[in-house]
């Protein structure tokens, strides 16, 4: 049934109603990320009778739900989030949005609302995105940022599943996440509020993992750090970084460096730049040299558990040369300084290796996205 139902979501059912009048489009450097939305949205509402209904391109407009709705009462909001690019033939370009499509997928099925159909959203996608091609800045590191949306709909204060529910996509320009761009996040590493714990729901992108995090983020600000780095556990193994995934580079005694990231436990959003990071580091070789790294050197990378304490000690002993995050928002940007237990662990960002690893990343995923080197059919 489930599958018949998503596979009436139908783009060629798609009507566009345009904006009589189109909004003015801002200064690319007066942007802040998240609030100045384009002129037109996607939406389909669906019922458990008719399953989805024609999608629609309208303006930009509110939305009118009941008070009662399934979203407002028991958090049934899912979310995915993507760029796109404008490419140097002028045509605007996606970074492996499939990825989203499939992550989007897997995260209404957690919280119980209906299936999409990833290649019809991905359609229509496209075609939003490209009515909204104007707004994309064509200045490098900008980009379009695309909030794809489902939500509860079910008008009813019973604690059970949305029968009912409406995914929209709204579109806003974007610039540099961090206004100190590549050259320094800092991190306070937290271990008394947890993001996300073994069996929960950190693996997936609803909004409830998101909104508990507010309070302990304000609380970092206060002390002087960016974003926090979520710990889990009496080990204090690392999580997360804010809403970003989380490296670490460690020389080796026979010269090479280890890349380290968290494994996919469940307990971390399986970030589509984690996945990216990661396939590109293991194609490191001197026939595909990532740029500015030694052709010859070898990155070896682990999946694998990464406690605080472990960070100190290989920081104490001088291996940890380098630190990063990385998501769509963010792409790749270094660590300069993470607290700790009332203590620094900092990087002297720019001297020996320092960024060494996570400037080449951000270089080539840049090029990749923003169409100026061709990789694999990523973009
Ligand atoms: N972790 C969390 C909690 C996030 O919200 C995001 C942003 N989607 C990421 C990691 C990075 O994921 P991606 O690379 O797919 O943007």
């Amino acid at each position: 049934k489930d599958q018949d139902v998503q596979a009436d979501m139908d783009p060629s059912k798609l009507t566009i109603k345009l904006a009589d009048k189109l909004k003015a489009i801002p200064e690319p450097e007066t942007l802040v990320f998240g609030q100045v939305m384009t002129d037109h949205m996607l939406v389909m509402n669906f019922d458990a009778e008719s399953g989805w209904s024609a999608p629609v391109i309208q303006p930009y407009q509110p939305l009118q739900l009941d008070p009662a709705s399934s979203c407002f009462q028991y958090c049934t909001n899912v979310f995915e989030g993507m760029k796109a690019y404008v490419g140097p033939d002028g045509e605007p370009r996606l970074f492996r949005p499939e990825l989203n499509m499939a992550r989007l997928q897997t995260s209404v099925g957690r919280v119980a609302l209906p299936p999409i159909n990833p290649e019809a959203l991905l359609v229509l996608l496209k075609k939003l995105v490209s009515i909204e091609k104007r707004w994309i800045p064509k200045l490098p590191g900008y980009s379009l940022y695309i909030r794809p949306t489902v939500i509860g709909t079910r008008a009813a204060l019973g604690v059970a599943a949305s029968t009912s529910s409406m995914l929209y996509v709204i579109l806003c320009p974007t610039g540099p996440y961090f206004p100190s761009g590549v050259s320094g996040i800092s991190l306070l590493a937290e271990s008394e509020s947890v993001r996300s714990w073994p069996g929960g729901t950190g693996g997936y992108k609803l909004g409830l993992n998101y909104a508990p995090c507010f309070a302990p983020q304000r609380i970092a600000a206060k002390l002087g750090y960016m974003q926090i780095l979520w710990l889990l556990g009496e080990d204090r193994r690392i999580t997360e970084a804010g809403a970003m995934n989380f490296f670490v580079v460690v020389k080796r005694d026979d010269g090479d460096l280890d890349v380290l990231t968290p494994p996919l436990d469940g307990t971390i959003l399986p970030g589509i730049t984690r996945a990216s990071v990661l396939a590109l580091c293991e194609a490191h070789s001197p026939a595909t040299p990532l740029p500015g790294l030694s052709p010859d050197l070898k990155l070896h990378i682990h999946e694998r558990t990464i406690t605080m304490p472990e960070v100190v000690q290989l920081h104490q002993s001088g291996r940890l040369t380098e630190a990063f995050c990385v998501g769509t928002a963010v792409i790749v940007a270094g660590v300069s300084r993470i607290g700790f237990e009332g203590k620094e662990v900092k990087f002297s960002m720019g001297s020996d290796n320092q960024q060494y690893v996570t400037a080449a990343l951000a270089n080539r995923l840049e090029a990749i996205q923003e169409g100026r080197f061709e990789w694999q059919g990523w973009s």
